[in-house]
């Protein structure tokens, strides 16, 4: 076995995964009543009951209501290393229209990013290192996170004494559910989930009748003006190898034809990898704002406010490489890819920087392997695969959570010591 290559040996891995298949049945009626109960970020009140009723019945140490919703547990067992697994289990304002049996039954929310996956599927892998202790030692912790989705659960438990709880880990391990072909895993080392900054900016003009512009300062046409203009940010401010996406995702003024309103509100979304990039736009962003406003003549500044942040996430690079070389020994070669960077955010990074731990996130495959390949021969996986944040995202039953529960499994034994059992 090279350095980087630790995975745990065939024979260990296979006796902790043996009882999987008896769990199988279980968790997927637990992922179906997951799905059909979600919960919106810090209200996920019922699902984290459902999480702490589970983790006492593993006879963890539980502790609930770390960050509002949080669910921690720790499974101390002897001497060893301390690997942190996280699973978030937040839902989505999103009205659901699979059609599936087990579809959402909470009006306008949805699990549509497919954390009722990451939730069964890190339940399902305690349940085996639990029963199959006597494999390995050392101290694994699960952190069981709300607020995923508005980047704010993860740093409400680290205030709220996660680490004092639950001790610093060595390693944080975790994992997200994606539109690629059920049975693949995917990673990638270094910066891969975007850093994520909201804002909402407020132009001020000069409200007046319709048919009188000469009384007027129009925000209507600054706040065109300005949309138009921060199209160049990414296009003539950024160099052509980096990364940004800048996205007005909201654009609101007046209420009527013959009334020119006295503000426009714009909502941006900015993704980036890297700090100076992010300041360049950030700066491009104040810059032009403020300049369409001053050309405009508007009497007042405009208000540009931060309504949303989230870290870039960085996988370690060594933690990367270990972790998939125990994925391609257990999964396949085949099976193991790097997708690139991802203009996604992601929150579980937060656990890592503030630990001094290193971090390994990837994605796991939720689609129909047909599906994918008949959409990928015809050029249009990107429009006709569902993904996350879609009414028609549905993630594969099985064999996702067999894959999922896999994956988590064979990480977390890469990291922890192994003994002869
Ligand atoms: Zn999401
Ligand atoms: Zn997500």
């Amino acid at each position: 076995m090279s350095d980087t290559d630790r995975s745990p040996e065939p024979s260990t891995l296979s006796a902790v995964l043996a009882r999987l298949p008896q769990t199988q049945d279980d968790l997927a009626d637990l992922y179906r009543d997951l799905h059909a109960h979600p919960e919106l970020s810090f209200a996920e009140a019922r699902t984290a009951g459902v999480i702490t009723q589970r983790l006492r019945d593993l006879d963890l140490e539980v502790t609930a209501g770390i960050g509002g919703t949080g669910v921690a547990a720790v499974l101390a067992n002897g001497p060893g290393p301390r690997v942190l697994l996280r699973a978030d289990f937040d839902a989505l304002p999103v009205q659901e229209q699979t059609g599936l049996p087990y579809a959402s039954t909470a009006e306008g929310v949805m699990h549509a990013c497919g954390h009722d996956m990451h939730v069964t599927c890190l339940l399902g892998a305690l349940d085996l290192l639990v029963a199959g202790r006597a494999h390995w030692s050392g101290t694994v912790t699960a952190v069981f996170q709300p607020a995923e989705e508005i980047g704010g659960g993860a740093q409400a438990m680290i205030d709220d004494g996660l680490f004092d709880r639950i001790g610093t880990p060595d390693v944080v391990l975790g994992q997200h559910v994606a539109p690629l072909p059920t049975g693949m895993v995917g990673c990638h080392p270094g910066p891969a989930f975007a850093a994520t900054d909201a804002l909402k900016i407020t132009l001020y003009g000069k409200g007046a009748h319709g048919s009188r512009p000469e009384a007027a300062i129009d925000p209507v046409v600054m706040a065109a003006a300005t949309v138009m203009r921060l199209q160049t940010v990414v296009s003539r401010e950024i160099a052509g190898g980096e990364t940004a996406v800048l996205t007005v995702g909201a654009l609101n003024a007046g209420t009527k034809d013959n009334i020119i309103p006295d503000t426009a509100e714009l909502k941006l979304n900015i993704r980036t990898f890297t700090d100076p990039v992010r300041a360049t736009v950030l700066a491009a962003v104040k810059r032009i704002v403020e300049g369409e406003s001053q050309a405009a003549g508007a009497t007042r500044a405009p208000d540009i406010e931060p309504t949303g942040t989230f870290p870039v996430l960085v996988n370690n690079e060594d933690a990367v490489a270990r972790t998939l070389a125990a994925f391609r020994r257990h999964f396949g070669e085949e099976h193991v890819l790097d997708p690139g960077q991802a203009t996604g955010s992601e929150d579980c990074g937060i656990f890592a920087t503030t630990s001094g731990a290193p971090m390994c996130y990837w994605i796991f495959g939720g689609t129909d392997p047909d599906t994918y390949r008949k959409a990928q021969e015809a050029g249009t996986a990107d429009r006709d695969i569902p993904s996350n944040h879609s009414p028609h995202f549905a993630p594969l039953i099985e064999p996702t959570i067999t894959n999922g529960v896999e994956a988590m499994t064979t990480a977390a034994l890469t990291w922890l010591a192994l003994r002869q059992a």
